[in-house]
């Protein structure tokens, strides 16, 4: 299990990307919000689209196989 947060804020696509612990492209504290520990991005990313925002999307460098284009 992996703890993930999605970022607040959109990406300029409009994407909020899904982060896990230890990514060097985590959003500062203030700017994320915790997901919860996940077996894997999908988990975290559906979770993210549930609850917070409908447009979200796993991150490029920690969360590839979860990010579209
Ligand atoms: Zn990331």
């Amino acid at each position: 299990m992996a703890q993930y947060w999605v970022n607040k804020n959109a990406q300029d696509n409009g994407d909020h990307e899904v982060h896990t612990k230890g990514c060097s492209h985590m959003p500062l504290p203030e700017n994320r919000i915790y997901l919860g520990e996940f077996t894997n991005c999908r988990g975290a990313v559906a979770k993210a689209k549930q609850d917070h925002f409908k447009q979200s999307n796993g991150c490029f460098y920690c969360s590839n196989d979860c990010h579209t284009t």
